[in-house]
């Protein structure tokens, strides 16, 4: 298996996506907007439309062939789907060069198998989510190669959030809380604004309203340096508790006193 060490170069880097999708849109727009990398150092490919234009919006250039990517780019972050993973890593890897540091934010597929099918060792496991398109992503990264190559992985995706490295065995855990996490909340904000609309409040200010207190909230249980007990503790005034359980993760059909 090809091992090198040659640094990647952090002031020249290209960074590329294989895999034009969601999250390969949440990076780089994180990216792009931190000022990390500017647009034109970044590249991925598609032949559909309708992802080249999302990408294109914010002057990131779209290759036609997942070959392209890889000559142009010195680190490839493969964010396809996992069950075309091994096949798109396979193809690609007559074109893999010592040289380049791979990435990869797939869930559920092994470093050990993804280095496999590359026929290389640089790879690097990174478990994001997609709040990374506003900077305020939770990233994990996984063994990496060389500390260096970890410094510039970590670098990257502290620029687009937060980052924490964990051991391997428990990125399935990671993937179910934090990777997969912005979908529970989109669904409590949504439950919120739903149970203010049912208590008679216009849409758009129920939605405001929801979005915003779970954005207060959440920045409270990151600064405050209380447990999120406490913080609940010290809204809820006797009689409240029940409200907070009744409504707890359900939409429901809230009934104005
Ligand atoms: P997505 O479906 O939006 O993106 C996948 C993209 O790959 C699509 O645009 C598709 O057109 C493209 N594609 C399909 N076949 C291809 C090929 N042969 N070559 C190149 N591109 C091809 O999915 P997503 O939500 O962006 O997820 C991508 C990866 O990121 C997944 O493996 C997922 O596990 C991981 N991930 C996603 C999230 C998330 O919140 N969406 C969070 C963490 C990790």
């Amino acid at each position: 298996m090809a091992m090198s060490s040659i640094p990647i170069p952090s002031d020249t880097f290209k960074l590329g996506f294989i895999g034009a999708g969601k999250m390969a849109e949440s990076i780089a727009r994180g990216v792009v907007t931190s000022g990390v990398l500017p647009p034109s150092r970044i590249h991925t490919a598609h032949l559909g439309t309708h992802r080249r234009d999302a990408f294109q919006s914010f002057g990131i250039s779209v290759f036609d062939h997942n070959h392209q990517v890889v000559e142009e780019c010195d680190v490839i972050i493969f964010s396809v789907k996992p069950q075309i993973v091994k096949e798109v890593v396979s193809e690609l890897r007559p074109k893999l060069s010592a040289k380049q540091l791979l990435v990869s934010v797939v869930a559920g597929t092994k470093l050990k198998d993804l280095q496999e099918w590359a026929g290389h060792d640089r790879f690097i496991r990174v478990m994001p989510n997609t709040p990374a398109a506003v900077g305020m992503a939770a990233s994990v990264l996984g063994r990496t190669a060389t500390e260096e190559d970890g410094e510039l992985i970590e670098r990257l995706f502290g620029a687009i959030g937060k980052v924490w490295r964990a051991n391997e065995k428990l990125f399935d855990a990671i993937t179910g809380l934090s990777g997969s996490g912005p979908a529970y909340m989109f669904l409590a904000i949504e439950a919120l604004a739903d149970g203010g609309v049912a208590a008679g409040l216009p849409r758009e200010l129920a939605k405001g309203l929801a979005a915003q207190t779970v954005l207060g909230a959440a920045s409270m249980a990151v600064n405050s340096g209380k447990h999120p007990a406490q913080l609940k503790d010290d809204v809820a005034s006797p009689g409240v508790q029940q409200l907070l359980a009744f409504m707890s993760w359900r939409k429901v059909d809230f009934v104005a006193p």
